[in-house]
């Protein structure tokens, strides 16, 4: 095959794997490089988890409508997000900024306010990172740092046929508060004087500017005795991330419409705007909810827990993955494409 000359054709993830495909692990200490929520490295006793992130202006926020500080707490939140969905426990992180001429120092205040709000609810503890300044906009880059015991890490390849396939919390909601924000900022550009109406979506809205992490689920799975076989934080919404586990697994999966966690805010929300919730949930991203498989033997406990949502099962990966809608049509699952190039 000729070897793609664009960035588009290969998309995101096609792309991580054309510019890492050629890097070998040389250091034995490296258990995990590329390809998880973390990257997992040996410390004799147990694993230190590295994980980054990078938020631009204008593609991954917008100031018009993101207060810093909720911005600074988000952009803590997702890196540890992905640290729990490895199992594990998040201990540090590392800020760098790159900051344009309209950030003023209040602002810069305000974002660290968020930042630091984040580390005290998730106890975690602020130890470096760079600043500089940018041309475009604002850049926002955090790394965090965790541990997980060898024997607690779960991977997104530990999936076998059978498991049960679960995800906390709901989804969709996170895109659906994306939605309004764009929706009145369009209102607002084209009227000042329109005061815009957001009020009525308070759950929507803070699931997307001020996500939390899911650290009460996994506290919860271990206090339970439940060992996830295999995990992974829903960034990029359900059908991307199951998609992820089930080709690092080499399985593939069964879901159900009606399985589906959705909030009865989200699902207001999406009838007022015309838009299907369970397309929301499956590809609309940003829930940070943790989507992880465990043994079928697991099933009657793993019901029993609050904000838990079985959802499907794993199966053979000469299976198509899919979803059975709630008219009993199934429905392939997809990954999406990159949805900010
Ligand atoms: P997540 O959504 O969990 O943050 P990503 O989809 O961003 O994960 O990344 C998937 C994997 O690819 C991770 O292991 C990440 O570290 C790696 N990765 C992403 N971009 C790069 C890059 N430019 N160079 C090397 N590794 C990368
Ligand atoms: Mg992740």
């Amino acid at each position: 095959m000729d070897k793609p000359q664009r960035i588009e054709d290969l998309g995101e993830f096609g792309l991580i794997d054309h510019i890492t495909n050629d890097f070998v692990s040389q250091n034995k200490s490296t258990i995990k490089g590329v390809g998880d929520d973390a990257a997992v490295i040996d410390c004799v006793d147990h694993c230190r988890l590295i994980t980054t992130d990078l938020l631009v202006e204008g593609i991954h926020f917008d100031l018009i409508y993101t207060p810093l500080r909720h911005l600074g707490y988000k952009s803590v939140v997702v890196n540890l997000s992905d640290v729990y969905a490895m199992n594990g426990k998040p201990e540090q992180i590392t800020v760098s900024i790159a900051l344009s001429n309209k950030i003023t120092l209040k602002a810069v205040e305000e974002l660290y306010a968020g930042i630091k709000l984040a580390c005290d609810k998730y106890g975690v503890d602020l130890v470096g990172g760079d600043t500089t300044s940018s041309l475009t906009g604002l850049l926002i880059s955090v790394t965090a740092i965790g541990r997980a015991s060898k024997t607690d890490i779960c991977y997104r390849s530990g999936a076998e046929v059978n498991d049960v396939i679960c995800v906390s919390g709901n989804l969709g909601a996170s895109y659906l508060g994306l939605q309004i924000l764009e929706r009145e900022k369009q209102i607002f550009i084209s009227d000042h004087k329109i005061k815009p109406e957001i009020d009525r979506y308070p759950y929507c809205l803070q699931r997307q500017l001020k996500p939390e992490a899911r650290k009460d689920i996994v506290e919860k799975l271990e206090k339970n005795g439940i060992k996830p076989k295999a995990m992974i934080d829903v960034s990029d919404g359900l059908s991307s991330d199951l998609l992820h586990i089930c080709k690092q697994s080499g399985v593939s999966c069964k879901v159900f419409e009606d399985k589906i966690p959705v909030h009865t805010e989200a699902a207001q929300l999406a009838f007022e705007i015309n838009t299907d919730p369970t397309i929301a949930a499956m590809n609309g991203g940003e829930d940070y909810e943790l989507l992880f498989t465990v043994d079928h033997s697991e099933y009657d406990k793993i019901c029993k827990l609050d904000d838990i949502s079985v959802i499907g099962y794993i199966t053979d990966k000469s299976n198509t993955p899919v979803m059975i809608a709630r008219n009993g049509v199934e429905v392939e699952l997809k990954a999406q494409g990159w949805k900010h190039l």
